[in-house]
């Protein structure tokens, strides 16, 4: 999810995506959103320049600050991200099934 940068870091969360706080559900609770949310939502605490506003908060959701860049979830872009977080989402409501 949204980290601050890491300047020395060759892999890190890419400035103005977001993508991982709008394509994942999250079925945990979030402020705000005791139920979670559906993926596709824009998490409620997604800033227009694309950080997560609860960052340092305690009640920012476990599944969040458990996730961090990853080259092959987060690809090259915006886009890819989105798209192949998207398919990761309809993967496993199939496998639901
Ligand atoms: S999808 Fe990846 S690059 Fe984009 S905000 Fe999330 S962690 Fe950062
Ligand atoms: S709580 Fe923060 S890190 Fe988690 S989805 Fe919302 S904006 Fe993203």
């Amino acid at each position: 999810m949204p980290e601050k940068a890491d300047p020395f870091s060759e892999h890190r969360c890419r400035p103005g995506c977001g993508a991982c706080c709008i394509a994942p559900s999250i079925s945990s609770a979030i402020p705000g959103l005791p139920q979670g949310k559906a993926s596709g939502i824009i998490c409620p605490h997604l800033t227009p320049d694309m950080l997560c506003a609860i960052f340092d908060s305690p009640d920012r959701p476990a599944v969040c600050a458990n996730f961090s860049f990853d080259p092959l979830i987060c690809g090259n872009d915006r886009e890819e991200a989105l798209n192949i977080m998207y398919q990761i989402e309809k993967g496993s409501r199939e496998s639901q099934v």
